[in-house]
């Protein structure tokens, strides 16, 4: 955007006052935020109508990313960073007394994600715009986000979020491109011209109506569409007719169900609730999606005949698999094709991303359910299932156990992976050893039914949410030190390795991150009372709380610091920070219970006067994009410590590594690839490798007991869940206790204790030495180009989806 100063601030009172009829003096933070938003809104309108003209001019191929969650966060500080607009803004507001950071911070995270799966396509709808593909996304609005956390008395409260109660400035309603989506009622079939016609009947209707949010790219006038679908209810015909009949409790039933669809997002991590109302969500998502881009395609001449040269469709894990079966019907029921044509086209359109090979966290749908909700589109996957087994059938003839195995429809279940798999032209995992597990292991069935099919795309996040916007004290000293090309090419950060002997540059590297540690302090000091000490090592674990993620590791391992504290009150520890950010699963309660052990340790540690200098714990609640971006810069030690083969990727620890953090890291997910990035010096790892971890679950032979018989530390820490110890009833913890010490634990936190501390003196040893620890930090940043999502995005286009940069 070029601009002046002196017109922004011109357009900005404008603004103000005929959005607000205010005066700069009389504006609230709130009337400034939906000022500036709504000029930037109206700074980009032009390029978005050009865009898209341009994508229709042109002819390119459109990608859709399909995703039951967007994790966006804030977008206007994002937006005046891609457009080129942040320092024009923030001189401008400055001289009408206005500070744009207290303005930024009134705008409320768009939070329509868990996790990572939901900021992964974040991070992907930013680098699509930033390197020119014609992709867009397709989700759902949710009235209420992922909920708030609050913590009381230790424990974890969800409260409703509640992002729309404001305007949401963003967003642009398009009622007139609204779509029917069918559910319930049955299939009748009629002969017409010797072949099989289907029509659904008696079904109620839901109209689904979107909401386009621009996806500005980096410094290249492209801007994309996040388009989120609402449920509405059908005002037309329908429920005049349920009123006419003098029905009136049924037509508010119907207005009620209706718009439940598009209330809530299900706060479920790795773990789906098999509700009928999520299989609605997910259904009204695909069919909503589908039907309006084959709308528009076909408003060109195009036949659809050829809609697998034009359109791409990805499925982000399998909660948009319906989208199969779903363009199956619209090819064959609406567009007439037969099913050779329109499975040939499906499988061509549609790819699918795997995020995790926990058995527990795949999708099945019971059959009655699915066959009652969604008749006709159960009718096209039992066919699907038909056609893939004597397929099977007719290459392992007389394999009866694999058909069994690898069927989509089997043990009262329709197994949702493997609708993907079956349904789409490619299967991705998101890091190296992910995608090898599910080759070998997993889904080797799948994998030797269709060789072609599997692949890797390591994951990446956006450099400009997470090191440009989230850190640009150190932004600069990048551009200043080694120009700005690395930005367009992330790759380029590796020039920073040339100047890990630069003792003034790893000067500036300590001193940003201590002014980063500041504004975290404060934040600390004034929402939770709790005064930290700078100087300490700042160690964060910052993710969805979830046994495989192992904070229970984490605070073990502060326990007995504690303890080493108290039975050696001269030892010289260099002091330490303990900080956690986590959400549990609203019924996953041993999740909870974590976080209550977390805030009892915390509590017992903070407030003992004899470990006052030496060690603090800090759980910050509801952790979110916006305290992500202020935790991450902060820390000095990123906790990456899954059960080896459980976290695919994690995302997370790229995004540390990109600020400066040593990593104490498994040899789990993309660990792995950012240690082969920076080699084994710039990172701590520690415990069980993959080998050791699929040996022991297949002889079954852990006994965590030996281990607590024979490590004395191990057995004072566990003994401390239930002795007293803790300010808390006596078998607050004994669960965690009993947990721990199970035969088989499937997490391996009592075997991987011992490397774990080994692995916690190691980063000691190493802080000690300022600039050896410098050296690693800059190491650190050096590497992390290559998890830039603008390079796996780069991947998916040319492996994948075949579209290629409309930038000139
Ligand atoms: C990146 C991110 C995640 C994913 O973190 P992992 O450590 O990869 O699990 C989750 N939540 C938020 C808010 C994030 O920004």
């Amino acid at each position: 955007m070029n601009i002046s100063k002196e017109k922004f601030k011109h357009d900005f009172i404008e603004q103000l006052m005929t959005r607000r009829a205010k005066s700069v003096k009389e504006a609230s933070d709130w009337d400034k935020y939906a000022t500036l938003g709504s000029l930037v809104r109206g700074y980009l309108a032009r390029n978005w109508v050009k865009t898209n003209l341009k994508y229709c001019n042109t002819d390119s191929k459109q990608v859709y990313y399909f995703s039951m969650e967007f994790l966006m966060g804030r977008l206007l500080e994002n937006h005046l960073i891609n457009m080129n607009m942040l320092d024009i803004c923030k001189e401008g507001l400055d001289e009408l007394g206005i500070n744009l950071e207290d303005v930024l911070n009134v705008e409320k995270d768009q939070g329509l994600g868990n996790g990572g799966l939901g900021r992964l396509a974040a991070c992907f709808l930013d680098s699509m715009a930033s390197i020119g593909i014609p992709g867009h996304g397709c989700g759902i609005r949710y009235k209420r986000g992922f909920f708030e956390q609050k913590i009381i008395d230790g424990y974890q409260v969800e409260m409703p979020e509640k992002w729309l109660e404001e305007e949401n400035i963003w967003e642009i309603k398009h009622p007139e491109k609204a779509v029917e989506v069918r559910f319930w009622g049955g299939v009748k079939a009629v002969k017409a011209d010797g072949r099989l016609e289907f029509f659904h009947e008696n079904y109620e209707p839901v109209l689904a109506v979107p909401y386009d949010t621009p996806i500005v790219g980096f410094k290249n006038n492209t801007v994309n569409t996040l388009r989120l679908w609402s449920a509405e209810p059908i005002r037309k015909n329908f429920d005049f007719n349920l009123f006419n009949k003098g029905d009136y409790l049924k037509a508010m039933e119907y207005n009620y169900l209706v718009e439940s669809i598009s209330e809530l997002l299900y706060p479920n991590d790795s773990h789906p609730e098999g509700k009928l109302l999520r299989l609605k969500q997910e259904y009204f998502l695909v069919s909503a999606g589908l039907q309006s881009i084959v709308r528009s395609y076909k408003k060109s001449d195009k036949s659809i005949k050829d809609f697998a040269e034009h359109v791409a469709i990805h499925i982000n894990d399998t909660h948009p698999s319906l989208a199969i079966p779903e363009l199956m019907r619209i090819l064959m029921d609406e567009e007439k094709l037969g099913w050779e044509k329109a499975w040939n086209i499906t499988t061509k359109v549609i790819s699918y991303t795997n995020h995790t090979i926990m058995s527990e966290a795949m999708e099945k749908w019971p059959i009655d359910m699915l066959k009652s909700l969604l008749p006709r589109i159960y009718m096209i996957i039992y066919e699907i299932n038909e056609r893939l087994c004597s397929a099977i059938w007719k290459k392992y003839p007389g394999e009866w156990d694999r058909v069994a195995r690898m069927a989509i429809i089997a043990d009262g279940y329709v197994k949702m992976t493997y609708l993907s798999i079956v349904g789409s032209h490619s299967v991705n995992g998101v890091a190296k050893i992910h995608s090898d597990l599910l080759k070998d292991e997993v889904l080797r069935d799948f994998a030797q039914f269709y060789p072609d099919r599997f692949n890797n795309k390591t994951n990446g996040i956006t450099h400009r949410r997470w090191l440009i916007q989230s850190n640009p004290e150190l932004t600069e000293l990048i551009s200043d030190s080694i120009g700005d090309a690395w930005i367009k090419h992330p790759r380029m950060l590796r020039k920073l390795l040339e100047l890990r002997t630069d003792k003034a540059f790893l000067d500036r590297i300590f001193e940003i991150k201590q002014n980063n540690k500041k504004r975290l302090v404060d934040y600390v000091g004034k929402n939770y009372s709790i005064e930290l000490n700078i100087d300490s090592i700042f160690d964060i674990q910052a993710k969805r709380l979830h046994e495989y993620k192992r904070q229970l590791l984490n605070i073990l391992h502060i326990m007995h610091l504690y303890n080493m504290l108290i039975e050696n009150p001269q030892s010289n520890i260099h002091p330490r920070t303990f900080i956690f950010g986590a959400k549990a699963a609203p019924g996953y309660s041993v999740a909870k219970k974590i976080i209550k052990l977390i805030n009892t340790v915390a509590d017992k540690i903070n407030n003992d006067i004899r470990v006052k200098d030496k060690l603090k714990v800090v759980f910050i609640e509801n952790y979110s994009v916006s305290l992500a971006q202020l935790l991450i810069p902060a820390a000095n030690v990123s906790e990456q410590i899954s059960t080896v083969t459980k976290e695919a990727s994690g995302t997370g620890n790229m995004k540390f590594m990109m600020n400066g953090a040593i990593t104490v890291a498994t040899l789990d997910g993309a660990n792995i690839e950012m240690l082969e990035e920076m080699g084994r010096e710039n990172i701590i790892t520690f415990g069980l490798e993959k080998d050791e971890v699929l040996e022991l679950y297949s002889n079954m032979s852990y006994r965590p007991k030996d281990i607590y018989n024979r490590d004395v530390r191990i057995k004072r820490v566990v003994d401390q869940l239930t002795n007293e110890f803790l300010p808390a009833c006596r078998d607050e913890f004994a669960e965690i206790r009993d947990l721990l010490l199970m035969d088989n634990e499937p997490y391996f936190i009592l075997k991987d204790f011992g490397a774990y501390l080994n692995a916690h003196e190691i980063v000691e040893t190493l802080y000690r030495d300022k600039y050896s620890w410098q050296r690693m930090s800059a190491s650190n940043i050096a590497c992390s180009g290559r998890f830039s999502s603008d390079e796996t995005i780069r991947e998916y286009s040319g492996d994948i989806w075949k579209v290629k940069s409309t930038l000139i």
